[in-house]
C-alpha cells in the first residue's frame, strides 16, 4: 500500500518477577504497527551479579523472532524492546535494536525512535576518537556517546544521558537500560511519543498507551517533552531537563501511524480522526449516498464525515487481512491485483452510488487509483476523495519515512490534476487549518505539509 512509515516502537518494563521478557514481548505486538522489519529484546537481572544481560534480536515479525524456548532464556526483572522499519542506517541485523554495550562503567542498552540530524557529524568525532561502529544507526551514535560521557566525565547514567541529550537535534524517544534503572528520555520539543504506566508493582515505559492496555496495565501519564524519567528500585525519579522554544508534536501520529485505541498526549486518537473527518464534511461537503473509508485508518475519518453530512457510512471493502509482509511483492504490471488481493470492494454497496470515499493521505497515488477503478469496475457512479490530511509537500527528518519529492504526487500536480489522474469526480484534502481542530490545539510539527520545521 502506497504509505508513509513510521520508524519504530519502543517497550520498556521495570518488574517485581524475573519475568521482563514476556511482558516485553506482548508491549511489542501491540507496537508491531510502528516497525516491522526487525525487533529486538534485552533483559537485566537487578537482583543478579551487575552486568548480568541477556538479548534477543532478528529481522521480521515480533511473533517469527520469539518462541518460549528464546523468551525463557531472557532472564531479567527490567528490560527494553524494540520494533523497526529503517529511515537511517540499512535493514540488517547489526542495525536492529535494542543497541548493547559492554563498556568500562558496565552495561547499556538502547532503544530509540526517532531520528538525529546530527548523527552524522557525532559519528565523525567519535570516529575521530578511535569509535568502531558495528551498524550505521544513528542509535548506535547516542549509546556510543552515552557510554563515553559516563566513563569519562558524568557521575551517573541519567547525568550522562542529560549531556548527550542537550548535543543531540532531531526528534526521539530513548529508552535505556543501564544495570540497575530503566530511564526513559523525550526529545524536548515532543516530536515522538512515549508515556508511562503500571501494572501493579510493575512500570511500563511505551510509544503508545494501546501497549500498556494490552498487557492490562494502567496507563498513568504522557512523559513530557524534554523528560528524564529513571525508574529503579528506590521509584521513580523525573526531571524536565531539555527545554525547547516550542513543542511540536507529530500531526502524522493523530492521521495515521497511531494505534486507534491510544491516547497520545492527552488526546485520544480515535477521537482526533472523527474530528478529522467532521472537519472534512463541514469544509468540503459533497451530494453523495454512502460514506466510506480506505481500511483502516480512513476508517474513522470516514465515520466522522458520515456523522458530520448525514450520509450514511457503509464498509465498502472487504480486507484480506493474511496478505502480509511476506507476500511476494508483484511487478509494476501485477500492482492492480495486489492490491485487489488485499481489499475487495463490496459492489453491494457501491453499485449505482454516488459514493464519498475518504482515506489519510495520497503519497504517489498509485493505491487510491487502483481502489477507485475497482469501485468504478463494482458500479460505483461516482467516487468523491476526500483526504484527511493536507498534501505532502515536504521531507520528514524526524523519523518518518516520507519519500523524498520526487516521489511525492503532490509537488508534481495540481489537486485538480491529482483528481484526473487518479479518476476521481472530486478531490479535496484536509485544510491545514483544520488540523488544529482534529487535535485540540495541541502544538504541532505540520512540517511535511508547511515546511515550518521546529528543529533548523
Ligand atoms: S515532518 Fe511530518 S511526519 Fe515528520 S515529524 Fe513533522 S509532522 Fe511528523
Amino acid at each position: 500500500m502506497d504509505k508513509v512509515r513510521e520508524e519504530c516502537g519502543v517497550f520498556g518494563y521495570f518488574s517485581t518477577d524475573n519475568n521482563a521478557a514476556s511482558s516485553i514481548y506482548y508491549g511489542l505486538h501491540a507496537l508491531q504497527h510502528r516497525g516491522q522489519e526487525s525487533a529486538g529484546i534485552v533483559v537485566c537481572d537487578t537482583k543478579g551479579p551487575l552486568g548480568n544481560i541477556y538479548s534477543h534480536k532478528g529481522m521480521g515479525l515480533v511473533s517469527e523472532i520469539f518462541h518460549p524456548e528464546i523468551l525463557n532464556s531472557l532472564k531479567g526483572n527490567i528490560g527494553i524492546g524494540h520494533v523497526r522499519y529503517s529511515t537511517t542506517g540499512q535493514s540488517s541485523i547489526e542495525n536492529a535494536q535494542p543497541i548493547f554495550l559492554n563498556y568500562l562503567k558496565g552495561t547499556l542498552a538502547l532503544a530509540h525512535n526517532g531520528n538525529i540530524m546530527n548523527a552524522h557529524e557525532l559519528r565523525e568525532s567519535l570516529q575521530a576518537q578511535g569509535a568502531v561502529f558495528s551498524g550505521t544507526t544513528d542509535s548506535e551514535v547516542i549509546a556510543y556517546k552515552i557510554a563515553l560521557q559516563r566513563k569519562e566525565k558524568s557521575e551517573s547514567i541519567q547525568d550522562a544521558i542529560l549531556e548527550v541529550a542537550k548535543e543531540l537535534k532531531g526528534g526521539y524517544a530513548l529508552l535505556l537500560l543501564s544495570p540497575q534503572k530503566l530511564i526513559g528520555v523525550r526529545d524536548p520539543f515532543g516530536l515522538k511519543p512515549l508515556c508511562l504506566g503500571k501494572k501493579g508493582e510493575d512500570y511500563i515505559l511505551s510509544s503508545e498507551s494501546a501497549a500498556i492496555d494490552a498487557l492490562g496495565g494502567e496507563f498513568i501519564r504522557d512523559i513530557e517533552p524534554g523528560e528524564i524519567i529513571v525508574i529503579s528500585k528506590f521509584g521513580i525519579e523525573s526531571k524536565i531537563c531539555l527545554k525547547a522554544q516550542r513543542q511540536a508534536h507529530c500531526i502524522f501520529e493523530y492521521i495515521y501511524f497511531a494505534k486507534l485505541d491510544s491516547t497520545m498526549d492527552g488526546i485520544p486518537i480515535y477521537d482526533a480522526r472523527i474530528r478529522g473527518g467532521k472537519a472534512l464534511a463541514k469544509r468540503y461537503p459533497v451530494d453523495a449516498d454512502v460514506v466510506t473509508g480506505v481500511p483502516e485508518s480512513g476508517i474513522t475519518s470516514a465515520v466522522g464525515y458520515a456523522e458530520e453530512s448525514g450520509i450514511p457510512f457503509k464498509l465498502a471493502f472487504s480486507k484480506n487481512s493474511y496478505v502480509g509482509r511476506t507476500f511476494i511483492k508483484p511487478s509494476q504490471e501485477e500492482r492492480m491485483s495486489a492490491v485487489q488481493l488485499k481489499l475487495n470492494v463490496l459492489s453491494s454497496v457501491v453499485k449505482n452510488k454516488r459514493v464519498v470515499l475518504i482515506d489519510d493521505s495520497i503519497v504517489r497515488g498509485t493505491t487510491i487509483r487502483n481502489l477507485i477503478s475497482m469501485m468504478r469496475k463494482a458500479g460505483a457512479k461516482e467516487v468523491h476523495v476526500r483526504i484527511s490530511s493536507p498534501p505532502f509537500l515536504y521531507p520528514c527528518y524526524y523519523g518518518t519515512d516520507v519519500p523524498d519529492n520526487s516521489q511525492l504526487i503532490a509537488t508534481k500536480l495540481s489537486t485538480h490534476e491529482i483528481c484526473e489522474t487518479i479518476g476521481a469526480d472530486s478531490l479535496e484534502y484536509m485544510h491545514l487549518d483544520d488540523l488544529k481542530e482534529m487535535t485540540l490545539d495541541l502544538p504541532l510539527c505540520q512540517a511535511c505539509f508547511d515546511s515550518k520545521y521546529p528543529v533548523k
